[in-house]
């Protein structure tokens, strides 16, 4: 029996430690902790690959979406609507930022669902803020077009979605700002928490770069109310170093989706995602490879006793389902995905035999 987890954080580590440790010992005997030319350095090489004009450099994508929203100026009451399959985070950080998050309805390929969208269009709403899920780019003409008619801002959640793209253009480039998440397990992860902010938009770049340093802008002069969420210098190193091999990671990825497709595409009791080349508008990186699939729970079950590891993703639970933080709603498509969504592995750790291993093993499954 093979061992395959679900994703192997270890292997970050050990995969290319002398190369980190030089980095690290290089970035640490000149005392470059905070702020210095390697966050500057990876803020360029960012905005330069995702061909965005700005990137400024944050402690995660949470606080990236948190900054942007405050820096548009989001108000008490205003409601923005975001797809339900998303992590908590694109909710929590418009509630900190003062507004109201509206979960909505997912499409026939998992990510939001422009109908929903437009049904859920009230007074109050401000803007939509879609989440760029797996590492696929959103059908960003139709949200676009939404928008624009209604005269509402976009702003994406693209944390899983660096490198990805819609129509050749970069997710986390469609609006007025993004997230990028760096967070170990993302497709280009660092040694701890880390995200990146990116937009277009000149007054918006400088009123994020002020708060996230206390307000204070490249002068030090204090401009507005701020906080520290700054990406450590450390990381900024790392990242800018594994920024350049960045093209073969989401290769690699692309290649194992291929190799799922083949491999399960068989199968009637599994409902994979699009793959690789099925559309020339989207460029997809694959930061998760989710399918639906028939009796989920046991399946999840007979992988783990062959070695497999697998996850469900948001702990198998939308936004719309926290009753807790007060939603109280049905949405039809949102809530029959999660009774079947599963992730298997995929990542650059694992390799061709284990994609085998994997497939065969949910084969003998539905067989048996
Ligand atoms: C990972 C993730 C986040 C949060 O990123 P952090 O860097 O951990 O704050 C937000 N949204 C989505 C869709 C994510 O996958």
């Amino acid at each position: 029996m093979k061992n395959v987890p679900f994703f192997d954080y270890p292997q970050l580590w050990t995969r290319e430690k002398k190369a980190l440790i030089d980095l690290i010992d290089n970035t640490s005997s000149k005392g470059g902790f905070i702020m210095q030319t390697e966050l500057e350095d990876f803020e360029t090489n960012l905005s330069t690959y995702t061909k965005s004009s700005y990137a400024i450099g944050v402690g995660n994508a949470t606080d990236a979406m948190e900054i942007y929203l405050q820096a548009i100026g989001l108000q008490e009451q205003d409601e923005v609507i975001i797809s339900s399959h998303t992590m908590l985070a694109t909710a929590s950080a418009i509630v900190q930022a003062g507004g109201k998050p509206i979960p909505v309805d997912i499409g026939f390929d998992n990510l939001i669902d422009p109908d929903s969208v437009e049904n859920a269009i009230t007074s109050k709403t401000v803007g939509i803020m879609p989440t760029q899920l797996n590492g696929r780019t959103c059908d960003m003409d139709k949200l676009k077009a939404i928008a624009s008619k209604r005269d509402l801002f976009i702003v994406e959640d693209s944390a899983q979605a660096l490198g990805s793209k819609f129509k050749g253009k970069f997710a986390g480039t469609f609006g007025l700002g993004s997230c990028i998440s760096f967070f170990p397990a993302k497709v280009l992860g660092c040694l701890g928490d880390a995200g990146a902010l990116l937009t277009q938009d000149e007054s918006i770049y400088e009123k994020s770069f002020q708060i996230r340093d206390h307000g204070r802008d490249k002068n030090g002069e204090v401009m507005c109310w701020g906080r520290n969420s700054r990406l450590d210098n450390i990381q900024a190193a790392i990242l800018s170093y594994k920024l350049q091999d960045y093209e073969n990671v989401i290769t690699r990825r692309r290649e194992i989706a291929s190799m799922y497709e083949t491999q399960l595409s068989g199968l009637e009791e599994l409902s994979l995602p699009p793959s690789p080349d099925s559309d020339p508008n989207h460029f997809d990186v694959f930061q998760n490879y989710e399918l639906v699939a028939e009796k989920r729970d046991d399946l999840k079950l007979y992988l783990a006793s062959n070695g497999i590891g697998t996850l469900i993703q948001w702990g198998g639970m939308g936004i719309h389902h926290f009753k807790n933080l007060g939603f109280n709603q049905s949405l039809p498509n949102t809530d029959k995905f999660f009774q079947g969504c599963i992730m298997l592995p995929m990542n650059i750790f694992i390799s061709d035999s284990d994609v085998d291993y994997i497939c065969e093993t949910i084969k003998n499954f539905y067989r048996s």
